[in-house]
């Protein structure tokens, strides 16, 4: 086993405030094999270098990168880096849920991001419980509080600026990421989005629901766009659409041939992600976290623009780390 050292609770990292600086993460993908591993170690450490305030490892569907999710956060933590553990209830028993639970305490991995998952194959499938499984996610984080093992656990959870697609309207999606909080999550993290008011609004339904748990931290999730399939991709998957004006400032880029002007896109991506993140600072958020997709360039190039990183060059680990 690793050795870890007490993590810092995610939720205390954001109130660790250097002035004239905004706190950033980074989320990372379980690898797919030993070489982009050790890719992985490499931008790890330069995200180290450059003061990152958490860094987060997904968790595959239904489980399926269960044992490399654990080792890859097992080990970002002993470098030591504050490290978020996602998790998921699709295709869990209670009694895995449980077990699971007590391997992040057993290792010292207890910052934790709780969700529910997407049923494995279609994400917009129609999700179906586990038998013997647990249904919301607000149920798994009264697993955690009930707990003993887990008693120093800090929650996060997700929180969705247009509303979870299976949310009937924005209120009832209010009502239930309050539930989550209320239920002992700290803080949330956005699904990636594109409009920086849908962030805005989110955060304000919060607050006005719930003096005091709705104002817990919002953080916002951007991901740098560096192809037009991609993106549209992700926010299929994610069954949200990208706005307008950023879709055609792409096609622009793409001037009718995407794989011709893929450096023009990237270009434009990483422009509309540092704008969106100089606003996103402007207006108080607690922290920036990028959902890298293992693209650690595309990050780095957001963070140098905003001032907060060296140009991208040799020696800053690797680009894509799959
Ligand atoms: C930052 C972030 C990271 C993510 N990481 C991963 C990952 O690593 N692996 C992965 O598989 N997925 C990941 N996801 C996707 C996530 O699992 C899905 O978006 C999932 O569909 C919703 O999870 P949840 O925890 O918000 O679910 P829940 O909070 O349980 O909500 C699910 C749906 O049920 C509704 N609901 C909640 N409570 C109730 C209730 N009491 N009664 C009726 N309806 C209710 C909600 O409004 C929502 O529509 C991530 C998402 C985000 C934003």
């Amino acid at each position: 086993m690793v050795q870890i050292r007490r993590q810092v609770a995610v939720s205390e990292s954001l109130k660790l405030n250097t002035p004239g600086r905004v706190p950033f993460s980074v989320e990372f993908m379980p690898p797919r094999d030993d070489a982009a591993e050790q890719r992985l170690w490499g931008a790890a450490e330069a995200f180290h270098d450059l003061g990152v305030s958490f860094v987060s490892v997904t968790y595959g569907a239904g489980g399926s990168t269960r044992e490399r999710t654990l080792r890859v956060a097992e080990q970002l933590a002993s470098k030591p880096l504050t490290t978020l553990v996602h998790m998921t209830l699709v295709e869990h028993t209670e009694a895995e849920i449980r077990d699971l639970l007590r391997t992040f305490a057993d290792l010292g991995l207890t910052n934790l991001l709780a969700l529910r998952g997407d049923p494995p194959g279609d994400p917009n499938a129609e999700w179906v419980q586990t038998e013997g499984g647990l249904l919301y996610t607000d149920e798994l984080i009264k697993m955690v509080r009930e707990m003993p093992e887990c008693e120093d656990f800090d929650i996060g959870i997700a929180s969705f600026p247009e509303g979870h697609f299976r949310s009937p309207d924005l209120e009832a999606d209010t009502r239930f990421t309050l539930q989550k909080l209320r239920a002992g999550a700290e803080y949330s993290i956005t699904q990636m989005f594109f409009d920086v008011e849908h962030y805005l609004r989110l955060r304000d339904r919060l607050a006005a629901a719930d003096r005091e748990h709705g104002a817990k931290p919002v953080i916002p999730g951007l991901m740098p766009i560096t192809s037009l399939r991609g993106v549209r991709k992700q926010m299929e998957l994610a069954s949200a659409a990208l706005p307008k004006d950023v879709e055609n400032k792409l096609m622009k880029a793409a001037n009718g041939d995407e794989a011709a002007n893929r450096e023009a896109i990237r270009e434009v991506g990483i422009e509309i992600s540092t704008g969106m993140a100089e606003r996103l600072m402007a207006e108080g958020a607690p922290d920036l976290h990028f959902m890298t997709m293992n693209n650690v360039r595309a990050t780095q190039e957001v963070l140098h623009n905003l001032g907060m990183a060296p140009a991208w060059g040799p020696g800053f680990g690797h680009d894509m780390v799959r």
